[in-house]
């Protein structure tokens, strides 16, 4: 079975044809495992600082009865690091020529702020989950307090479930709103 990575485009790169806006490309460049690589992610490929050619697939409009293969795009390596996909060749080279540290230190910081961001989510997530699982494991009687208003103090520690404990799957809720949220400025309150 074919594997591929994609790569996804820091913005989109429309179709020279039809006019299609195309977010992503798949790509056997790399390890080929169904990875998603986006601009700052060190990319595993021997190009160490270069461009890579790749073909953007289209269906022009047929609604994916027909895929073209007429338009290319590029995958600009600095030192490893994917730090553009360009529409054209010449974008791409003037990137590679141009790019230096002060434009790797934005990069280092959004990737950065996505860490915190990530880091502070499993924190919360982890805490959830065990504090779900204790309050699984509690008499129904128990259970039947806390989600009231006759809670106790001790029962602080189910706090954060209360707004999720009347959902059909608390678990997945908290998910969803977890998932939607910007945690990546409260790092140090976790
Ligand atoms: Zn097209």
């Amino acid at each position: 079975m074919g594997m591929f990575d994609t790569v996804v485009f820091p913005k989109p790169i429309k179709c020279v044809t039809c006019g299609k806006l195309h977010l992503d490309v798949q790509t056997k460049q790399f390890d080929k495992t169904m990875t998603s690589y986006k601009v700052g992610d060190i990319v595993p490929t021997n190009v160490i600082h270069g461009v890579i050619e790749e073909i953007l697939s289209c269906d022009h409009g047929s609604e994916g009865e027909k895929y073209y293969f007429d338009q290319k795009c590029y995958f600009v390596i600095w030192h490893g690091i994917l730090i553009e996909v360009a529409g054209n060749i010449d974008k791409a080279k003037n990137k590679l020529e141009l790019f230096g540290v002060g434009d790797l230190f934005f990069l280092y910081q959004a990737l950065f702020k996505e860490r915190n961001d990530f880091q502070a989510k499993y924190r919360r997530l982890k805490s959830w989950v065990k504090s779900y699982r204790e309050f699984e494991q509690l008499s129904k009687e128990e259970q039947q307090r806390i989600r009231s208003e006759d809670r106790e103090l001790k029962d602080i520690g189910y706090i954060d479930l209360l707004p999720y404990l009347s959902e059909e799957n608390p678990l997945l809720s908290f998910l969803e709103e977890l998932e939607e949220s910007d945690l990546s400025d409260k790092t140090l309150l976790f």
